[in-house]
């Protein structure tokens, strides 16, 4: 797979902050050490947000018009980029290893360390029949309201409940989702993760994007799952099998020592 990465995600920090420059950096040394082919992206065009964010909430991330501890006021041009990075990745069918993340922002609202929300703008411009794959451990509540009732798409998420944003309890319409409980075993994981992508490979998506998070690791911070290592190669290998055009955008994961073997793991998969 190839890496998608501007620089520009190291730049910005709040010192602190879970979500920190240092967990993209981890994953670069990591798929740099491992030979995967880097190429860079071009900043999301203000058209590009547009087709899934209001025009007052372009406006409020650019001139930066929001306080709060989750997402710290911050530059436009740095979600500009993910959201970039992310549209690239989807055309390339690569891997977008970015940040600030995406899958908690909604048409309106930023929140959760999302600005824009990176995926929901690639599928929307790429106009495919796709299947959404969110396997970050929080649910991604703003990629299930852009798309709740559309068409075209499908969502699909495990996720842990309780734990923010506590939205995803049950499957609506088109979203389709699998909670799972605090310290679910990764036998458990992988079997729930076996479901979801029937759903998928039911649906026949022309494209799958996934929403990749590192947070369901057994020693992350923020969350109580129990993934290992060898687990993440797993589940690379269970998407990959569904055969469908696939690209891939990060999320969360908040143990830096261990999230660039976890991703070069995930990517191994593939
Ligand atoms: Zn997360």
């Amino acid at each position: 797979m190839l890496i998608v990465y501007s620089p520009l995600s190291l730049e910005y920090d709040t010192p602190g902050h879970p979500e920190c420059p240092d967990r993209v950096k981890q994953i670069h040394d990591a798929l740099k050490s491992a030979g995967y082919r880097f190429v860079s992206p071009e900043p999301a065009k203000k058209e590009d947000i547009l087709l899934v964010h209001s025009e007052e909430h372009y406006e409020t991330v650019k001139h930066a018009d929001y306080a709060g501890i989750e997402t710290p006021p911050i530059d436009i041009k740095y979600p500009l980029m993910s959201a970039g990075a992310t549209i690239k990745a989807s055309e390339v069918l690569g891997f977008a290893l970015t940040r600030p993340p995406g899958h908690h922002a909604s048409r309106e609202m930023l929140e959760g360390f999302c600005y824009f929300n990176n995926i929901a703008i690639a599928v929307r411009r790429l106009g495919k029949r796709t299947a959404i794959l969110d396997i970050d451990v929080h649910h991604g509540n703003g990629t299930q309201a852009i798309f709740l009732g559309a068409d075209d798409v499908i969502y699909v998420s495990l996720h842990q409940v309780p734990l923010y944003p506590m939205t995803g309890l049950k499957s609506e319409q088109n979203c389709h989702n699998f909670p799972l409980l605090p310290d679910t075993d990764e036998k458990t994981y992988l079997k729930t993760l076996e479901k979801a992508l029937e759903v998928i490979g039911s649906y026949k998506p022309e494209m799958l994007a996934v929403s990749m998070g590192f947070d369901t690791y057994a020693k992350d911070p923020l969350a109580g799952q129990h993934l290992t290592e060898n687990g993440y190669e797993k589940i690379g290998r269970m998407v990959s099998g569904l055969n469908v055009p696939t690209f891939v955008t990060l999320e969360g994961g908040y143990n830096v020592n261990d999230i660039g073997k976890l991703c070069s793991s995930f990517l191994e998969g593939f």
